[in-house]
């Protein structure tokens, strides 16, 4: 994933990666560091509570950083309030990325790096993709290459007694449970998902600019098959439903029947169909299962009516 980074203990650095993204204000930002001790002075530690949280925190973050796993903890007053969107509790995460941990080294303190994509599009994992959305908007793009797994971090509250998870991503919910096998799933879409849970949750996000996108089970998909629209299939599928009709092949992505597989490829499928320009875009529904989880969540948003 590409990120659009910034100082993230300054507010006016922070508030120009909104400008950019045109990200609505209360949508918190990640704070991205090099690794565990660079997370302490971020996170409060003044009551048995927080200190509690830390502790999980810890422990996660000595297993999965860097990696893909963001970590939210009660905040210190080294964070500004632009930055959490003035919640009183902070993500952080220790990527490990070369450039991403060079950057962040250079700078010499966190960065605050959402995708860099403007405000509820699809997330960009290469730098073309960047240029496509913030040209312009932004001062340079660092060219990484592709990204190795295509979709955003795992992120974690660790501030309740059982760490709850957020957001479905890049890091399984099966290596998590290793370590706190009562770990909690917030289901998106979830009435109980308040904005103070995880904004992204809630909203239409990692979208394509189509018309119409609708998810469309495996069985169904040999009804809108004549049609112009456009598909997003899982390989096992396409290929019997190809082999009938290969002109179809235009306007169709076809992705791996392996979710990691799928996962890093997601992305610059959307890219792709949306250069085609169709007024609809079908995506197949993932199998159900914790595997799919993190895919499930993305293609509901990118679905969904609602902003
Ligand atoms: P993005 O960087 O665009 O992938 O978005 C970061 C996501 O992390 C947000 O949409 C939230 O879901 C989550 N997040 C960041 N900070 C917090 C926080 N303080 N509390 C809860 N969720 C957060
Ligand atoms: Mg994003």
């Amino acid at each position: 994933m590409y990120g659009l980074g910034a100082r993230g203990l300054d507010p006016a650095c922070v508030a120009r990666i909104f400008a950019a993204k045109g990200r609505p204000a209360e949508n918190p930002l990640i704070l991205h560091i090099r690794d565990f001790n660079d997370a302490l002075p971020l996170w409060r530690i003044d009551s048995a509570e927080a200190e509690a949280a830390v502790a999980r925190a810890e422990i996660l973050a000595k297993a999965f950083w860097p990696g893909p796993l963001t970590i939210i903890c009660y905040k210190s007053d080294l964070v500004p309030d632009i930055t959490t969107a003035n919640l009183n509790k902070v993500a952080v995460r220790a990527p490990d990325h070369a450039v991403a941990r060079q950057l962040i080294q250079l700078v010499g303190e966190p960065l605050a790096a959402p995708s860099a994509n403007a405000s509820g599009r699809v997330s960009p994992t290469t730098a073309a993709h960047v240029l496509e959305s913030l040209n312009n908007k932004i001062d340079a793009v660092v060219d990484g290459g592709t990204c190795a797994f295509g979709l955003e971090s795992t992120v974690v509250d660790v501030t309740k007694d059982h760490p709850v998870i957020l957001r479905p991503g890049a890091l399984s919910e099966a290596r998590l449970a290793e370590l706190f096998p009562d770990i909690h799933i917030r289901e998106a879409g979830a009435a109980s998902v308040a904005r103070e849970a995880s904004p992204g949750l809630l909203a239409k996000h990692y979208a394509p600019s189509i018309a119409r996108v609708e998810l469309i089970e495996t069985g169904e998909i040999v009804n809108i098959w004549s049609g112009g629209a456009a598909l997003l299939l899982r390989h096992s599928t396409a290929k019997d439903l190809l082999s009938q009709n290969p002109a179809r092949r235009g306007r169709t992505e076809i992705l791996s029947d392996d979710p990691v597989a799928f996962a890093r490829e997601l992305y610059a499928a959307l890219y792709r169909l949306e250069r085609t320009a169709p007024s609809i875009l079908y995506i197949e529904n993932p199998p159900a299962g914790a595997q799919w989880r993190a895919v499930a969540d993305r293609v509901a948003r990118a679905s969904a009516k609602t902003d």
